[in-house]
């Protein structure tokens, strides 16, 4: 195919995905002196991406496959604003060959390899016969065409257990399962083919060694169409919660120079042997002195931004000068690895709820500012809504220092000065995560996450006097300036009233825990806090997000969010959530719902594990949601008979909905 058909100049960009890396993408066709067109669902009117394009086009209703992936209105879009080139992003349709296809065929410059090599390389068994041809090391296994469950179980037995069974057209960890013994083998292909088929629509499997105590190293590569290919040095992603990367960082803490460069020739030779053209990244897994190769992925990765901060380069932009025809503007030995970055993916999920994915409207949107270091790549703003319908990345934040050690401070100092109301987000996860002694060690492996869940997510810490003074002084604070906005209020002489002293008192607690007292007493002289028997100095100065609190006569930073009588505060403790009982009564016992069993979010029933009348241990599972792409399996909340199943497979279920019954057996 000719190429300079495939490759020009254009000016107009359209960029068919949502969220952060939409809004990445537009920042830098935008830099570079382009119009830019967005594309959005019915959910996402008011997205930050929608806002920050020139143009914007509505593809249809919220469901991706309406939506998002729907070829045909995307080319339309495209049409209709007299855009030139596509943008795909990741996930959606970048590693789509119909959809790059489609686009040339439109007349469009699809900013990416062509049809052809994401065919090649998009299915990880093609790619691996292709590798295999290729010389470039590859993980024991079967990657052959028949699917028949013999095969598949006669490759499994040859390969030796433990093994892994992965969906060919997998991505995202999805269709994948780690299979220790033959016995486990049936029930893990049909899970898998299940959750691939709704997924990708292709239920094809292949088997692979499991490679123990795993590492994932992968190699950033981008090729142009004039025969250059250039690798940009490997990223460490071995922090992953369910096949799904967590932490990224680059350059890979665990490879020295010459491991370092084996690593980045294999992946050379990988993408050479389609001549690739493009972003792109080879994929390996390492048992921390070999590395296997496992995949291809066709496109800019969602952890690139620790490649650009450690190289200086801006992938999007040379992307898109690749796309425009032209020839990459460095040689090999002219790329420089300098410092270190890491990343971290903030998520809207619970991690103390097994990282249940959190939908509504982000009330609080406080993240720090992009200096020293710090970069923060966000697909979202205060006032928007978390819908259910895609991925829950709301952004991430990315450090870079000369230094491993400090480029880890700095990320968690970010995390730990981020403020994120009105939905439950991954920080406090992320931000343990970051700082435990054996990641700062390097000593990690890919199920590093899951051994030490119980250590990451740790219940937040109970308030201190600090915290106590603190949500007083939040609600004062908060009271001095709406008395300040309005006239006569009697705090606006607060601290300083001459006429004797006075007293107020407040009442918090955490969750279900008991009521603590504190007693603010002011008027003539400085204001004093009573918490029992410590009486302590008190004194507040209003701040962007919070106030300076002094407690005798130590300062500190306090951030403070007040929803009514629910109150959120950051302390040099960590973030505290404290309920300011009513002093005039009127508190209801919420039901907390917890033992309900029913859809956290909208979702569809995939499996139903247990029979009405069973009599069922605490924890056992009793129907398979597919939630947000993800199975989520509910359980009994305490040993008991299940009385009723109020659901079938198949049944699309409401947010709130019982699914099911379980009669608490004896006690
Ligand atoms: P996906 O495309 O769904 O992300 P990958 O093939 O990239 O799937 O694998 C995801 C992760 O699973 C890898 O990062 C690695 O940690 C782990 N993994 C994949 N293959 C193996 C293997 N053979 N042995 C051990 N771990 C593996």
């Amino acid at each position: 195919m000719d190429r300079s058909k495939l490759y020009r100049r254009f000016r107009t960009l359209l960029i068919a995905n949502r969220g952060e890396i939409a809004c990445r993408v537009i920042r830098t066709a935008r830099a570079m002196g382009l119009r830019t067109v967005a594309v959005y669902s019915e959910a996402d009117r008011d997205a930050m991406h929608v806002a920050l394009a020139d143009e914007a086009v509505l593809l249809g209703p919220a469901r991706a496959r309406d939506s998002y992936l729907n070829v045909e209105r995307l080319i339309e879009a495209a049409r209709k604003t007299g855009a030139e080139a596509v943008h795909p992003g990741y996930g959606f349709l970048s590693e789509n060959a119909e959809f790059a296809q489609a686009c040339y065929d439109a007349g469009l410059v699809f900013v990416g390899p062509t049809a052809e090599m994401m065919n090649a390389m998009g299915s990880k068994s093609g790619s691996k016969a292709l590798m295999e041809k290729a010389g470039v090391p590859l993980v024991p296994g079967y990657h052959g065409d028949a699917q028949d469950d013999a095969t598949l179980a006669k490759a499994a037995e040859k390969v030796g257990f433990p093994i892994l069974v992965k969906a060919s057209a997998g991505g995202g960890g999805r269709g994948m399962r780690i299979v220790r013994s033959a016995d486990e083998l049936g029930p893990a292909i049909v899970s898998a083919k299940r959750e691939a088929k709704a997924a990708f629509g292709d239920d094809r499997m292949l088997i692979e060694k499991y490679v123990d105590n795993p590492r994932h190293i992968e190699v950033q590569i981008i090729g142009d169409s004039h025969g250059n290919l250039l690798s940009l040095f490997e990223r460490e992603c071995t922090l992953q919660r369910r096949h799904q990367k967590v932490i990224e960082e680059a350059p890979s803490p665990t490879l020295n120079p010459a491991q370092r460069e084996t690593v980045c020739a294999a992946a050379r030779k990988a993408a050479g042997a389609v001549n690739y053209v493009g972003a792109g990244t080879i994929e390996f897994v390492s048992d921390g002195k070999d590395v296997f190769f496992i995949e291809m992925n066709t496109r800019l990765q969602v952890e690139h931004p620790v490649t650009e901060l450690i190289t200086g380069i801006d992938l999007v932009e040379w992307q898109l000068r690749v796309a425009f025809g032209e020839a990459l503007p460095l040689k090999q030995d002219e790329i420089k690895l300098n410092g270190h970055a890491v990343e971290a993916r903030v998520y809207a999920e619970n991690s103390t709820k097994n990282f249940m994915p959190s939908v509504g409207r982000i009330s609080t949107w406080r993240l720090p500012a992009e200096t020293g270091g710090l970069r923060i790549d966000a697909g979202y703003r205060e006032g928007d809504t978390v819908s259910p319908y895609y991925d829950a990345m709301l952004a991430k934040m990315i450090a870079w220092a000369p230094t491993r050690d400090v480029a880890i401070d700095r990320l968690n100092r970010g995390l730990e000065d981020a403020d994120v109301r009105g939905i439950v987000t991954n920080i406090p996860f992320l931000s343990a995560l970051i700082t435990h002694p054996k990641v700062r060690a390097n000593a990690i492996d890919t199920g590093f996450i899951e051994r030490e869940l119980a250590v990451l997510t740790q219940a937040a810490p109970a308030p201190g006097e600090l915290e106590l003074c603190a949500a007083v002084a939040a609600i004062v604070n908060e009271e001095r300036q709406t008395a300040q906005a309005g006239a006569n209020s009697p705090w606006q002489t607060f601290g300083w009233q001459p006429v004797g002293r006075r007293q107020r008192s407040f009442a918090f607690r955490v969750g279900h825990g008991p009521e603590q007292k504190v007693t603010l007493s002011y008027g003539s002289g400085p204001s004093t806090l009573v918490i029992g028997e410590r009486e302590l100095a008190f004194a507040i100065a209003a701040k962007q997000g919070g106030f300076d609190l002094t407690l005798d006569g130590v300062k500190s930073s306090v951030a403070a969010v007040i929803d009514g009588h629910e109150l959120y505060l950051r302390t040099r403790h960590g973030r505290f959530d404290l309920h300011w009982v009513d002093p005039f009564g009127g508190e209801s016992e919420e039901q907390t719902g917890e033992d309900k069993i029913a859809a956290p979010l909208p979702g569809t029933v995939v499996a139903v594990l247990a029979e009405e009348g069973a009599t069922l241990e605490k924890g056992a599972p009793i129907l398979t949601l597919e939630v947000m792409k993800m199975e989520q399996t509910l359980r009994a909340p305490y040993a008991g008979v299940l009385k009723s199943i109020k659901c079938k497979v198949g049944d699309i279920v409401q947010e709130g909905i019982e699914l099911a019954v379980v009669e608490p057996s004896g006690e």
